[in-house]
């Protein structure tokens, strides 16, 4: 137990001191966009250096996107609680998702329990949370593939032994059929920074745990590989 004490101490320390970072490296980072912006509208259009200003704006973006999301990971936040709609929610995510894939080769299809009512939830962070999923499968099916996203009620899901806070839960399942995950790879997915992508983050599934723990649920992964992969999201249904 003081062995788990000291790591979650030394975790918020590590929070507290990646947030601050984080906030230190967004100053900079807006004087070497400006300045690179001003060298672009100086060149000439067929100016080799040009396609120097392009990384440059280019990296900066990136290094940016990875200091948003660390401290989406680092900060201590309060939930700003509603009733939501999780089908609304997941509904508006796949309309968008589908305008950035070809439709004829990537289908998705949904499948919600229309019994499933408003949860209390903060609605940016469930967004967030699916929107990260979602996005997670459309990357790995590639040019042509199958996501399926689904909606049921876990009917008196206990969370804890004895039937003490015995909540019934609503499970949400997004799976693709993409490559799916290696059995040793499985554990990692989690950890912040763990990618196998060239352009990866490896933040979208670690900030996915923090949502889910938050909301008082539970994410897991079912992964087969060359069948596909996945990942379950339990929330409880207050009423
Ligand atoms: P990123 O997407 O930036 O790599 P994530 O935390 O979202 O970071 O995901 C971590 C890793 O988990 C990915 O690099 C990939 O290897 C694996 N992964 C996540 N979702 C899937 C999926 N649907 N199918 C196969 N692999 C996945
Ligand atoms: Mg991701």
């Amino acid at each position: 137990l003081e062995e788990a004490v000291r790591q979650a101490d030394r975790l918020s320390t590590l929070g507290a001191l990646a947030a601050g970072l984080a906030h230190e490296i967004k100053n900079p980072l807006g004087g070497i966009k400006g300045a690179a912006q001003l060298l672009e509208m100086e060149l000439p259009d067929n100016a080799e250096l040009r396609d120097c200003t392009r990384v440059m704006l280019k990296e900066v973006q990136r290094v940016n996107r990875i200091v948003e999301e660390l401290l989406e990971l680092a900060s201590p936040r309060k939930l700003d609680l509603t009733k939501v709609n999780l089908h609304k929610i997941l509904g508006d995510i796949i309309l968008l998702q589908k305008r950035t894939v070809d439709d004829r080769r990537v289908t998705f299809q949904q499948h919600f329990d229309p019994s499933i009512p408003p949860i209390l939830a903060d609605e940016a962070l469930l967004t967030q949370l699916f929107l990260n999923l979602i996005k997670n499968a459309v990357e790995a099916v590639g040019a042509v593939g199958l996501i399926k996203v689904s909606s049921r009620v876990l009917a008196d899901y206990s969370m804890t032994q004895k039937g003490e806070g015995r909540s019934r839960m609503v499970a949400i399942e997004v799976s693709d059929d993409g490559p799916g995950i290696l059995k040793e790879q499985l554990e990692h997915l989690f950890t912040p920074f763990y990618t196998t992508k060239a352009k990866g983050t490896g933040l979208g599934l670690a900030i996915c745990h923090k949502i889910v723990a938050e909301h008082r649920g539970m994410i897991r992964v079912d992964s087969e590989p060359t069948k596909g992969t996945t990942f379950t999201v339990m929330l409880p249904l207050i009423q």
